[in-house]
C-alpha cells in the first residue's frame, strides 16, 4: 500500500512524557474526525485542531509506495548516522496516523533500529509492535483504544472531563491546555485541576513556546 505523508521533519517533541526529546516526526495526511478544511470545522467531530494535515505538500511530503522508501527518508533526518548513542525516535502523527500506519511499516522501522511512537485520537485500534502509544481522546468521538503508555487530554473539553479517563490503562496522564486565544486561562484551569488531582501532569506545547516546528 502507499503511504500519504504530509511532512517529515526533525525537531524536539514538545508535548507530554517525552517533551524535549529529539524526534523525527512523520505526519500522515488525513484524519477521520475532520476534513481539515476550515469550511467544515463547525460540523467536524473534532473542532479545535491546530494542525495542517491536508495533502502531501509539506517538507519531504509525498506518496511513498513502499515502507522502506519512507523509512529511508525518516532515518536520513536523524543526525547521528550510525545511531551509536541514540536510536531514532520516530513520532507517527497526523492527522490520524492509524488510518495508514501498519505492521509492515512498523517492522521496517524496527529493522533500521528506530523506536516507534504514535499520537492518536484513539478511535482506531493500532497494529502490533508500536513502542509508545499516546492517546488524545476527543469528547464527541468513541474511544476504542483504552490502553497505552500515555493519555494526553486537551483541556478543558466539554464532555471529556478528566475523570472519565483516569481509570483507563495508561502509565502517564497529562492535561494539555487548549491552544485557543484564551490559552492563558486554559493553562490556569489545567494547573488548578492538576494541583487538586495529582494523578495528572501538565503538558505545555514547548515547541510553540520556543517557536520551533
Ligand atoms: S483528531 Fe487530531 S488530527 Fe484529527 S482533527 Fe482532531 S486534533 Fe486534528
Amino acid at each position: 500500500m502507499s503511504y500519504f505523508i504530509k511532512e517529515i521533519f526533525y525537531s524536539i517533541q514538545g508535548e507530554g512524557f517525552y517533551s524535549g526529546r529529539p524526534s523525527v516526526f512523520c505526519r500522515f495526511a488525513g484524519c477521520n474526525l475532520w476534513s481539515g478544511k476550515e469550511t467544515d470545522r463547525e460540523k467536524a467531530v473534532c473542532k479545535f485542531c491546530d494542525t495542517d494535515f491536508v495533502g502531501c505538500d509539506g517538507q519531504e511530503g509525498g506518496e511513498y509506495s513502499r515502507p522502506e522508501q519512507l523509512v529511508e527518508k525518516i532515518c536520513h533526518l536523524w543526525p547521528e548516522k550510525n545511531f551509536k548513542t541514540a536510536r531514532p525516535f520516530v513520532v507517527c502523527t497526523g492527522g490520524e496516523p492509524l488510518l495508514q500506519l501498519n505492521e509492515e511499516l512498523i517492522e521496517a522501522l524496527h529493522r533500521k533500529g528506530c523506536e516507534v511512537a504514535v499520537e492518536t485520537n484513539g478511535t482506531l485500534m493500532p497494529p502490533p509492535g508500536i513502542d509508545w502509544i499516546c492517546v488524545s481522546p476527543k469528547a464527541d468521538a468513541k474511544l476504542l483504544l483504552r490502553s497505552g503508555q500515555e493519555l494526553k487530554l486537551v483541556f478543558p473539553q466539554s464532555g471529556a472531563e478528566p475523570g472519565k479517563y483516569e481509570m483507563l490503562d495508561f502509565q502517564h496522564f497529562f492535561l494539555q491546555p487548549t491552544d485557543l486565544p484564551e490559552c492563558g486561562i486554559n493553562t490556569r484551569l489545567a494547573l488548578e485541576y492538576i494541583l487538586s488531582h495529582p494523578k495528572w501532569r501538565l503538558s505545555l506545547q514547548m515547541h510553540k513556546i520556543l517557536g520551533v516546528k
